[in-house]
Protein backbone atom coordinates (compact mmCIF):
# COMPACT_ATOMS: atom_id res chain seq x y z
CA UNK A 1 0.00 0.00 0.00
CA UNK A 2 1.18 3.65 -1.07
CA UNK A 3 2.09 5.62 1.91
CA UNK A 4 -1.25 7.28 3.13
CA UNK A 5 0.08 10.39 4.47
CA UNK A 6 0.95 12.08 1.27
CA UNK A 7 -2.80 11.64 0.36
CA UNK A 8 -4.97 14.64 0.76
CA UNK A 9 -7.41 13.91 3.55
CA UNK A 10 -10.98 12.89 1.30
CA UNK A 11 -8.56 9.91 0.20
CA UNK A 12 -7.12 8.88 3.48
CA UNK A 13 -10.65 9.08 5.01
CA UNK A 14 -11.72 6.89 2.61
CA UNK A 15 -9.02 4.62 1.35
CA UNK A 16 -6.32 5.36 4.40
CA UNK A 17 -4.78 1.75 6.28
CA UNK A 18 -6.47 -0.46 3.74
CA UNK A 19 -6.39 -1.88 0.15
CA UNK A 20 -8.68 -5.08 0.77
CA UNK A 21 -9.23 -7.55 3.00
CA UNK A 22 -5.52 -10.06 2.53
CA UNK A 23 -7.62 -13.08 3.71
CA UNK A 24 -10.83 -12.23 0.94
CA UNK A 25 -10.09 -9.65 -1.09
CA UNK A 26 -13.13 -7.85 0.38
CA UNK A 27 -13.00 -4.04 -0.70
CA UNK A 28 -15.35 -3.37 2.64
CA UNK A 29 -13.80 -3.63 5.73
CA UNK A 30 -14.73 -6.67 6.99
CA UNK A 31 -15.89 -7.16 11.10
CA UNK A 32 -13.61 -9.32 12.94
CA UNK A 33 -16.27 -10.11 15.55
CA UNK A 34 -13.38 -12.38 17.07
CA UNK A 35 -11.94 -12.27 20.87
CA UNK A 36 -9.13 -15.29 19.87
CA UNK A 37 -6.65 -15.96 17.64
CA UNK A 38 -5.14 -19.04 16.35
CA UNK A 39 -1.34 -19.44 17.47
CA UNK A 40 1.10 -21.16 14.89
CA UNK A 41 2.30 -23.49 17.71
CA UNK A 42 3.31 -22.24 21.37
CA UNK A 43 6.40 -20.78 20.20
CA UNK A 44 4.38 -18.51 18.12
CA UNK A 45 2.48 -17.62 21.33
CA UNK A 46 5.62 -16.64 23.20
CA UNK A 47 7.22 -14.55 21.23
CA UNK A 48 3.95 -13.01 20.52
CA UNK A 49 3.74 -12.70 24.61
CA UNK A 50 6.89 -11.65 24.80
CA UNK A 51 6.13 -8.39 22.14
CA UNK A 52 9.50 -9.95 19.97
CA UNK A 53 7.14 -10.81 17.51
CA UNK A 54 3.77 -8.45 15.98
CA UNK A 55 0.38 -10.51 15.53
CA UNK A 56 -2.95 -10.74 17.22
CA UNK A 57 -3.07 -12.00 20.85
CA UNK A 58 -6.12 -10.77 21.76
CA UNK A 59 -8.90 -8.35 20.97
CA UNK A 60 -9.18 -6.36 24.54
CA UNK A 61 -5.25 -5.13 22.68
CA UNK A 62 -6.07 -5.69 19.31
CA UNK A 63 -8.44 -6.19 16.16
CA UNK A 64 -7.95 -6.28 12.92
CA UNK A 65 -10.84 -4.20 12.00
CA UNK A 66 -10.16 -1.81 15.01
CA UNK A 67 -6.97 -1.79 13.54
CA UNK A 68 -7.46 -0.18 10.46
CA UNK A 69 -9.43 2.25 12.19
CA UNK A 70 -6.23 3.28 14.28
CA UNK A 71 -3.97 3.30 10.84
CA UNK A 72 -6.59 5.56 9.39
CA UNK A 73 -6.85 7.81 12.29
CA UNK A 74 -3.48 8.01 12.40
CA UNK A 75 -3.09 9.00 8.92
CA UNK A 76 -5.51 11.44 9.21
CA UNK A 77 -3.72 13.38 12.03
CA UNK A 78 -0.17 12.86 10.70
CA UNK A 79 0.66 10.79 13.32
CA UNK A 80 2.80 7.77 14.15
CA UNK A 81 0.07 5.74 15.73
CA UNK A 82 -3.11 5.40 17.28
CA UNK A 83 -4.94 3.16 19.98
CA UNK A 84 -9.15 3.26 19.63
CA UNK A 85 -11.19 2.77 23.05
CA UNK A 86 -14.50 2.00 23.72
CA UNK A 87 -15.29 5.91 24.25
CA UNK A 88 -13.97 9.35 23.92
CA UNK A 89 -14.06 9.41 27.94
CA UNK A 90 -12.37 6.10 27.90
CA UNK A 91 -9.38 7.62 25.61
CA UNK A 92 -9.06 10.57 27.53
CA UNK A 93 -8.19 8.92 30.42
CA UNK A 94 -5.98 6.19 28.87
CA UNK A 95 -3.73 9.20 27.36
CA UNK A 96 -3.50 11.00 30.64
CA UNK A 97 -2.77 7.51 32.35
CA UNK A 98 -0.41 6.56 30.47
CA UNK A 99 1.79 9.46 31.63
CA UNK A 100 0.76 10.44 34.81
CA UNK A 101 0.83 8.50 38.29
CA UNK A 102 -0.76 9.31 41.93
CA UNK A 103 1.53 12.07 43.27
CA UNK A 104 1.55 13.64 39.55
CA UNK A 105 -0.36 16.97 37.83
CA UNK A 106 -1.29 17.80 35.00
CA UNK A 107 -1.95 21.48 33.77
CA UNK A 108 -5.39 22.08 31.58
CA UNK A 109 -7.45 24.74 30.18
CA UNK A 110 -11.00 25.69 31.80
CA UNK A 111 -12.66 25.33 28.50
CA UNK A 112 -13.25 21.79 28.53
CA UNK A 113 -16.21 19.35 27.46
CA UNK A 114 -18.62 18.69 30.66
CA UNK A 115 -17.35 15.11 31.06
CA UNK A 116 -13.47 15.70 30.92
CA UNK A 117 -14.04 18.58 33.65
CA UNK A 118 -15.70 15.79 35.83
CA UNK A 119 -12.89 13.20 35.38
CA UNK A 120 -10.33 16.13 35.83
CA UNK A 121 -12.11 17.69 38.92
CA UNK A 122 -13.02 14.82 40.80
CA UNK A 123 -12.10 11.57 39.56
CA UNK A 124 -8.97 11.87 38.52
CA UNK A 125 -8.23 13.44 42.34
CA UNK A 126 -9.65 10.56 43.97
CA UNK A 127 -6.49 8.82 42.23
CA UNK A 128 -4.47 11.35 43.83
CA UNK A 129 -3.77 13.34 40.67
CA UNK A 130 -4.10 16.84 40.81
CA UNK A 131 -5.12 19.27 37.65
CA UNK A 132 -4.01 22.43 37.80
CA UNK A 133 -6.17 25.16 35.63
CA UNK A 134 -5.42 27.96 33.31
CA UNK A 135 -7.99 30.04 31.59
CA UNK A 136 -7.18 29.93 27.74
CA UNK A 137 -7.34 34.01 27.43
CA UNK A 138 -5.01 33.99 31.01
CA UNK A 139 -2.14 31.91 29.19
CA UNK A 140 0.59 34.27 30.38
CA UNK A 141 0.06 33.12 33.94
CA UNK A 142 0.47 29.86 33.54
CA UNK A 143 4.36 29.09 34.19
CA UNK A 144 3.34 29.29 37.85
CA UNK A 145 1.12 26.62 37.91
CA UNK A 146 4.61 24.04 36.52
CA UNK A 147 5.94 21.93 39.41
CA UNK A 148 8.70 18.84 39.20
CA UNK A 149 5.35 17.06 39.13
CA UNK A 150 3.67 18.14 35.70
CA UNK A 151 3.64 15.59 33.39
CA UNK A 152 1.32 16.78 30.55
CA UNK A 153 -0.72 19.80 29.43
CA UNK A 154 -4.90 18.92 28.21
CA UNK A 155 -6.48 21.53 25.77
CA UNK A 156 -9.15 21.33 23.35
CA UNK A 157 -9.32 22.60 19.71
CA UNK A 158 -12.43 24.60 19.83
CA UNK A 159 -13.61 25.12 23.64
CA UNK A 160 -16.17 24.10 25.15
CA UNK A 161 -19.00 26.07 25.55
CA UNK A 162 -17.46 29.37 24.25
CA UNK A 163 -16.78 27.95 21.44
CA UNK A 164 -13.03 29.26 21.14
CA UNK A 165 -10.46 28.27 19.04
CA UNK A 166 -7.04 27.58 20.99
CA UNK A 167 -3.79 28.77 20.18
CA UNK A 168 -2.27 24.70 20.05
CA UNK A 169 1.61 26.40 19.20
CA UNK A 170 1.03 29.16 22.14
CA UNK A 171 -0.15 25.79 24.11
CA UNK A 172 2.53 23.33 22.67
CA UNK A 173 5.50 26.21 23.17
CA UNK A 174 4.41 26.40 27.05
CA UNK A 175 4.12 22.73 27.26
CA UNK A 176 7.31 22.19 26.19
CA UNK A 177 9.09 24.87 27.79
CA UNK A 178 8.60 22.51 31.04
CA UNK A 179 9.29 19.50 29.55
CA UNK A 180 6.18 18.08 29.18
CA UNK A 181 3.82 16.66 26.42
CA UNK A 182 0.47 18.73 24.96
CA UNK A 183 -2.35 16.84 24.25
CA UNK A 184 -5.32 18.10 22.42
CA UNK A 185 -8.85 16.98 22.16
CA UNK A 186 -9.49 17.21 18.59
CA UNK A 187 -13.12 16.10 18.51
CA UNK A 188 -15.04 19.32 17.41
CA UNK A 189 -12.73 20.13 14.70
CA UNK A 190 -11.75 16.80 13.09
CA UNK A 191 -8.50 16.45 11.59
CA UNK A 192 -10.18 17.57 8.40
CA UNK A 193 -10.48 21.08 10.03
CA UNK A 194 -7.74 21.18 11.87
CA UNK A 195 -4.26 18.72 12.49
CA UNK A 196 -2.63 20.10 16.37
CA UNK A 197 0.39 17.69 15.49
CA UNK A 198 1.04 19.56 12.71
CA UNK A 199 1.10 22.73 15.18
CA UNK A 200 2.99 21.81 17.42
CA UNK A 201 0.69 19.16 19.59
CA UNK A 202 2.34 15.88 20.86
CA UNK A 203 -0.78 14.10 21.26
CA UNK A 204 -4.52 14.19 19.94
CA UNK A 205 -7.31 12.61 21.69
CA UNK A 206 -10.96 11.95 19.69
CA UNK A 207 -14.60 10.79 20.74
CA UNK A 208 -15.01 9.45 17.98
CA UNK A 209 -18.88 9.22 18.94
CA UNK A 210 -19.57 12.86 17.34
CA UNK A 211 -18.15 14.16 13.96
CA UNK A 212 -15.73 11.08 12.91
CA UNK A 213 -18.33 8.62 13.14
CA UNK A 214 -20.83 11.07 12.67
CA UNK A 215 -24.00 9.24 12.69
CA UNK A 216 -25.04 9.24 16.26
CA UNK A 217 -25.28 5.01 16.23
CA UNK A 218 -21.67 3.83 18.09
CA UNK A 219 -19.31 5.28 21.09
CA UNK A 220 -15.54 5.25 20.44
CA UNK A 221 -12.86 7.17 21.16
CA UNK A 222 -9.21 7.50 19.97
CA UNK A 223 -5.15 8.64 21.19
CA UNK A 224 -3.07 9.23 18.13
CA UNK A 225 0.24 10.06 19.00
CA UNK A 226 2.97 12.22 16.87
CA UNK A 227 5.63 10.38 17.97
CA UNK A 228 8.13 13.50 18.70
CA UNK A 229 8.14 13.82 22.25
CA UNK A 230 10.92 12.29 24.48
CA UNK A 231 10.19 10.58 27.06
CA UNK A 232 14.31 9.66 27.92
CA UNK A 233 14.60 11.45 30.58
CA UNK A 234 13.65 11.29 34.83
CA UNK A 235 10.34 12.95 34.87
CA UNK A 236 9.39 10.23 32.70
CA UNK A 237 11.48 7.21 34.92
CA UNK A 238 8.41 4.95 34.02
CA UNK A 239 9.67 5.12 30.49
CA UNK A 240 13.12 5.60 30.78
CA UNK A 241 13.62 2.78 33.26
CA UNK A 242 12.73 -0.89 32.95
CA UNK A 243 8.87 -2.25 33.25
CA UNK A 244 8.83 -5.22 35.68
CA UNK A 245 5.33 -5.80 33.85
CA UNK A 246 7.19 -6.56 31.39
CA UNK A 247 10.50 -8.29 31.82
CA UNK A 248 12.42 -4.73 32.09
CA UNK A 249 11.33 -3.26 29.24
CA UNK A 250 12.46 0.18 28.73
CA UNK A 251 9.63 2.22 26.52
CA UNK A 252 11.43 4.96 25.77
CA UNK A 253 13.96 2.64 24.03
CA UNK A 254 11.46 2.15 21.14
CA UNK A 255 11.91 6.02 20.02
CA UNK A 256 8.96 7.62 18.53
CA UNK A 257 6.97 4.23 19.39
CA UNK A 258 7.40 4.46 22.84
CA UNK A 259 4.07 6.48 24.41
CA UNK A 260 1.75 4.69 21.65
CA UNK A 261 3.16 0.89 22.34
CA UNK A 262 2.85 1.83 26.31
CA UNK A 263 -0.71 2.92 25.59
CA UNK A 264 -1.73 -0.50 24.16
CA UNK A 265 0.49 -3.15 25.62
CA UNK A 266 -0.26 -1.65 29.56
CA UNK A 267 -3.02 1.10 29.56
CA UNK A 268 -5.52 -0.77 27.08
CA UNK A 269 -4.63 -4.24 28.58
CA UNK A 270 -4.52 -3.04 32.01
CA UNK A 271 -7.81 -1.18 32.05
CA UNK A 272 -9.36 -2.73 29.48
CA UNK A 273 -11.49 -0.11 27.70
CA UNK A 274 -11.68 -1.89 24.09
CA UNK A 275 -13.48 -0.79 21.34
CA UNK A 276 -16.01 -3.40 20.02
CA UNK A 277 -14.63 -4.57 16.28
CA UNK A 278 -18.40 -3.87 15.18
CA UNK A 279 -18.45 0.12 16.55
CA UNK A 280 -14.79 0.26 14.98
CA UNK A 281 -16.80 -0.78 11.06
CA UNK A 282 -19.49 1.82 12.24
CA UNK A 283 -17.09 4.54 12.70
CA UNK A 284 -14.89 3.57 9.84
CA UNK A 285 -17.75 3.74 7.63
CA UNK A 286 -19.28 7.18 9.16
CA UNK A 287 -15.23 8.28 8.27
CA UNK A 288 -15.17 7.44 4.95
CA UNK A 289 -17.39 10.54 4.40
CA UNK A 290 -15.86 12.63 6.67
CA UNK A 291 -14.81 15.35 4.48
CA UNK A 292 -18.18 15.97 2.51
CA UNK A 293 -20.10 15.84 6.20
CA UNK A 294 -17.40 18.56 7.39
CA UNK A 295 -17.78 20.70 4.49
CA UNK A 296 -22.22 20.73 4.17
CA UNK A 297 -22.52 21.30 8.00
CA UNK A 298 -19.96 23.91 8.54
CA UNK A 299 -21.22 25.88 5.62
CA UNK A 300 -24.79 25.29 6.95
CA UNK A 301 -23.84 26.45 10.51
CA UNK A 302 -21.95 29.57 8.63
CA UNK A 303 -25.54 30.24 6.87
CA UNK A 304 -27.52 29.81 9.88
CA UNK A 305 -25.55 31.99 12.25
CA UNK A 306 -25.31 34.90 9.84
CA UNK A 307 -29.37 34.93 9.81
CA UNK A 308 -29.86 34.37 13.31
CA UNK A 309 -27.49 36.95 14.14
CA UNK A 310 -29.67 39.51 12.32
CA UNK A 311 -32.92 37.98 13.37
CA UNK A 312 -34.84 40.91 16.28
CA UNK A 313 -35.53 38.02 18.47
CA UNK A 314 -31.91 37.25 18.82
CA UNK A 315 -29.51 38.76 21.44
CA UNK A 316 -25.91 37.31 20.49
CA UNK A 317 -24.53 34.66 18.28
CA UNK A 318 -21.26 32.50 19.17
CA UNK A 319 -19.48 31.10 16.46
CA UNK A 320 -15.73 31.52 15.25
CA UNK A 321 -17.00 32.12 11.86
CA UNK A 322 -18.46 35.56 12.48
CA UNK A 323 -16.01 38.19 11.94
CA UNK A 324 -16.90 39.69 15.99
CA UNK A 325 -16.28 36.24 17.48
CA UNK A 326 -12.65 36.65 19.38
CA UNK A 327 -11.32 34.29 17.97
CA UNK A 328 -12.16 34.39 14.61
CA UNK A 329 -8.18 35.29 13.48
CA UNK A 330 -7.34 32.26 15.42
CA UNK A 331 -10.09 29.84 13.53
CA UNK A 332 -8.19 31.55 9.86
CA UNK A 333 -4.88 30.52 11.31
CA UNK A 334 -5.77 26.62 12.75
CA UNK A 335 -8.98 25.58 10.57
CA UNK A 336 -9.57 24.74 6.97
CA UNK A 337 -10.02 27.61 5.09
CA UNK A 338 -13.51 29.29 5.17
CA UNK A 339 -14.86 26.26 7.53
CA UNK A 340 -15.40 27.05 11.30
CA UNK A 341 -17.02 23.89 12.79
CA UNK A 342 -21.28 22.98 12.75
CA UNK A 343 -21.42 23.98 16.31
CA UNK A 344 -23.32 27.42 17.24
CA UNK A 345 -24.42 29.05 20.54
CA UNK A 346 -27.38 32.25 20.64
CA UNK A 347 -29.00 33.84 23.32
CA UNK A 348 -33.20 34.35 22.90
CA UNK A 349 -34.57 37.99 24.28
CA UNK A 350 -36.28 37.18 27.22
CA UNK A 351 -34.06 35.09 28.46
CA UNK A 352 -34.13 31.42 29.89
CA UNK A 353 -37.64 31.52 30.03
CA UNK A 354 -38.35 32.17 26.48
CA UNK A 355 -35.44 29.84 25.58
CA UNK A 356 -37.05 26.70 26.48
CA UNK A 357 -40.62 28.07 24.75
CA UNK A 358 -38.29 28.18 21.79
CA UNK A 359 -36.99 24.66 21.99
CA UNK A 360 -40.63 23.16 22.64
CA UNK A 361 -41.46 24.93 19.74
CA UNK A 362 -39.01 23.54 17.43
CA UNK A 363 -39.96 21.04 15.05
CA UNK A 364 -37.41 19.97 12.89
CA UNK A 365 -34.53 20.18 15.63
CA UNK A 366 -34.15 17.42 18.30
CA UNK A 367 -33.64 18.14 21.74
CA UNK A 368 -30.68 16.17 22.35
CA UNK A 369 -27.46 15.89 24.76
CA UNK A 370 -25.20 15.23 21.50
CA UNK A 371 -23.24 16.82 18.88
CA UNK A 372 -22.28 15.82 15.51
CA UNK A 373 -24.38 13.66 14.49
CA UNK A 374 -25.99 14.49 10.86
CA UNK A 375 -29.12 14.98 12.56
CA UNK A 376 -29.28 18.87 14.13
CA UNK A 377 -29.83 19.15 17.24
CA UNK A 378 -30.45 21.74 20.09
CA UNK A 379 -30.20 21.92 23.78
CA UNK A 380 -30.36 24.21 26.52
CA UNK A 381 -27.41 23.34 28.94
CA UNK A 382 -28.63 25.93 31.90
CA UNK A 383 -31.32 23.10 32.70
CA UNK A 384 -29.82 20.41 31.27
CA UNK A 385 -25.49 19.88 31.22
CA UNK A 386 -25.19 22.76 33.22
CA UNK A 387 -28.08 22.11 35.65
CA UNK A 388 -26.00 21.56 38.60
CA UNK A 389 -24.36 25.22 38.17
CA UNK A 390 -25.46 28.15 40.07
CA UNK A 391 -26.34 31.26 37.99
CA UNK A 392 -23.08 32.84 38.72
CA UNK A 393 -21.13 29.63 37.52
CA UNK A 394 -23.15 28.95 34.50
CA UNK A 395 -23.08 32.56 33.53
CA UNK A 396 -18.92 32.20 34.24
CA UNK A 397 -19.16 28.54 32.12
CA UNK A 398 -20.76 30.37 29.04
CA UNK A 399 -24.24 28.36 29.60
CA UNK A 400 -26.58 31.27 30.40
CA UNK A 401 -30.03 30.65 31.26
CA UNK A 402 -30.81 32.51 27.81
CA UNK A 403 -28.31 30.35 25.80
CA UNK A 404 -29.49 27.71 22.65
CA UNK A 405 -26.95 25.46 21.86
CA UNK A 406 -27.11 24.16 18.21
CA UNK A 407 -25.14 21.10 16.61
CA UNK A 408 -26.11 21.56 13.28
CA UNK A 409 -26.39 18.45 10.90
CA UNK A 410 -27.21 17.51 7.11
CA UNK A 411 -30.90 18.60 7.01
CA UNK A 412 -30.97 21.48 4.42
CA UNK A 413 -29.74 24.72 5.57
CA UNK A 414 -33.19 26.49 5.05
CA UNK A 415 -35.42 24.21 6.70
CA UNK A 416 -33.25 24.45 9.90
CA UNK A 417 -33.16 27.99 9.57
CA UNK A 418 -36.91 28.54 8.71
CA UNK A 419 -37.45 26.14 11.74
CA UNK A 420 -35.76 28.58 13.96
CA UNK A 421 -37.59 31.41 13.12
CA UNK A 422 -40.71 29.80 13.62
CA UNK A 423 -40.16 29.03 17.15
CA UNK A 424 -38.50 32.33 17.62
CA UNK A 425 -41.57 33.97 16.51
CA UNK A 426 -44.45 31.74 17.61
C1 LIG B 1 -18.34 13.86 23.63
C2 LIG B 1 -17.01 14.41 23.93
C3 LIG B 1 -16.10 13.70 24.73
C4 LIG B 1 -16.46 12.38 25.36
O1 LIG B 1 -16.69 11.41 24.38
P1 LIG B 1 -17.63 10.11 24.61
O2 LIG B 1 -17.44 9.36 23.35
O3 LIG B 1 -19.03 10.62 24.82
O4 LIG B 1 -17.11 9.42 25.82
C5 LIG B 1 -14.87 14.26 24.97
N1 LIG B 1 -14.52 15.46 24.46
C6 LIG B 1 -15.36 16.18 23.68
C7 LIG B 1 -14.92 17.49 23.14
C8 LIG B 1 -16.62 15.68 23.39
O5 LIG B 1 -17.46 16.39 22.62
Amino acid sequence: MTQPTQWRPETIAVRGGYDGDSATDAISVPIYQTVGYKFHDTGHAARLFSLEEPGNIYTRIMNPTTDILERRVAALEGGVGAVAFSSGMAAITAAILNLARAGDEIVASTSLYGGTWTLFTSTLVDMGIRVRFVADDALSDADALFTPATRAVFVESIGNPRLNITDIQAWAALAHRHGVPLIVDNTFCTPYLAQPLKHGADIVVHSLTKWMGGHGNALGGIVVDGGRFSYDNDRFSYYSEPDASYHGLVFASLGEAAYITRLRVKVLRDTGAALSPTNAYYILQGLETLAVRMRQACTSAQSIAERLAAHPQVSWVTYPGLPHHPTHDLAQKYLREGLYGSMLNFGVKGGAEQALRVLDRLKLWLIVANVGDVRSMAIHPATTTHQQLSPEEQEMAGAAGDLIRLSVGLEHPDDLYEDLAQALEG
